[in-house]
Parts: C-alpha cells; structure tokens; sequence
C-alpha cells in the first residue's frame, strides 16, 4: 500500500494524460471522456489520496466493499460511485443510495429488483445496460436481442433510469481489433437515442490497454484500475 500510495500521483497523471491525448487524436474536448478510477480491492487510504489529487470517479466490483468502502468515505463530497461488476438481485439493497451508477444491467429480474429498492428507498437509481456483442454465452452481458426489451422495461421504471451502454469486448492482442465492437457499442446507442430520454447518452467502454481506441469509436466512460493503484494482489 505504501509503494502505491507513493506511485499513485505519477500513475494517476500518466493516465490522465493517456485520456487526454486520446481525445485530442479524436478530435473531442477532454472534458466529452471521465475515468473511472477502479478500486476493487484497494483500501480506502488509496482512494482518499486519489480523491485529494481531484479524482471524483470510482468502480467496485463487489457489492459488500462498495457498500463498506462508501460508508468509509462518506465524507468526501461529490465522490461518485459506479459499480462494474456483476450484480445478484439480493445484493441490490447494498448499492442503492450508494451508487451513482451501475455499470451493469442485463436481465429483466434485476431492473425489476432495482426499481423496488429505489422505489422504497426514495432514490434515483442510474445504470448502463451491459451488453455481449461477441455473442459469448459464457460472458455477463445482454445478447443484442434482448436490448429492446430491457430498454423498454427500464423506460417503465419510475426509480430507474438508463443512462446509456457498457460493452467489454474479448481479450485481444491488438487493441485495433476491438474497434468493430465499440463502434456497434456506439451505434446502438444512437439508433436508440430517439426512444430514450435526452440523458441517454454515455458508453462505458475502454480499459488500460484499449482506451484509445474506445475513445476514438466514443466512449464517454473509460475504467482503468491497476495502472493508477498498482497491481492487485
Ligand atoms: C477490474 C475491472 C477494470 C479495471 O481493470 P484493470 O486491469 O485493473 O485496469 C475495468 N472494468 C471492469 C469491468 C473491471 O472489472
């Protein structure tokens, strides 16, 4: 934790200057991309220096440590919380009112289970829809057929609102072969645009090594982990 700690300044910036060029390339203003910060398994210390040198945006993929992690900083105003891992309906109660937004959605049963919670808590609850574009059974995500649907059902939900995509393509050696699924990514979330309110509009998509090329096809969301908090153990 200390050897991060110490790192964490030049790694955080080295990132930030990765977005950055990444736009410029792109032509699109800096401010178009936000980074994520994920902190799965970092403790907390890591996240307050993170905080202290200006990052507002963070990921967790576990529902007990967001929860444990979020009542830890409570007290950092204007932190903001995405959750990026898979999400079983009983742990809805831990995130709710604790998450800005959920990365994650992609099944009928866990909209329904958000808009009970959200409903009962009296929050809003924004989220992402997942999807698997390259047709993986054995991936998280939401087959491309099931996209209206869940559209759909999420435009019923009163406590619920969708925000927009997050797509993780396969593994690749070269990053440029991603490209074709960011850009589907993107393309969806136009072709559904009209349907939706104004605020469908962001694309989660991008990590360390793929980022630019996320950035060139639109992401408006990049996730980066260990290149700002170090390996995990
Ligand atoms: C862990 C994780 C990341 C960040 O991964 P690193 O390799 O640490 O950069 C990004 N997105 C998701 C969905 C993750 O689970």
């Amino acid at each position: 934790v200390t050897e991060d700690l110490r790192q964490l300044p030049a790694r955080l910036e080295s990132v930030r200057e990765q977005v950055r060029a990444a736009c410029r390339r792109a032509q699109r203003p800096a401010e178009s991309v936000r980074l994520v910060a994920v902190s799965k398994r970092k403790p907390a210390a890591l996240i307050r220096a993170a905080y202290a040198l200006g990052q507002r945006d963070f990921g967790e993929n576990y529902a007990q440590e967001l929860r444990d992690k979020a009542d830890e900083l409570a007290d950092l105003d204007a932190l903001r919380w995405h959750f990026i891992g898979p999400l079983q309906r009983n742990k809805v109660r831990l995130i709710v009112g604790r998450t800005t937004c959920l990365h994650t959605v992609a099944d009928l049963g866990l909209i329904a289970a958000l808009e009970r919670r959200a409903g009962r808590d009296g929050v809003q609850q924004e989220v992402l829809v997942q999807l698997e574009l390259a047709g993986e059974t054995s991936k998280s995500g939401a087959h491309l057929g099931s996209l209206p649907a869940l559209l759909e059902a999420l435009r019923r939900c009163a406590h619920v609102e969708c925000r927009g995509l997050m797509t993780m393509p396969p593994p690749a050696a070269d990053p440029q072969q991603v490209a074709p699924f960011f850009q589907r990514c993107a393309e969806l979330l136009r072709d559904h645009a009209p349907a939706e309110e104004p605020g469908f509009i962001e694309l989660s998509m991008g990590m360390s090594h793929d980022l630019e090329v996320a950035i060139a096809c639109g992401a408006t969301l990049v996730r980066v982990g260990s290149a700002i908090f170090g390996e995990r153990s």
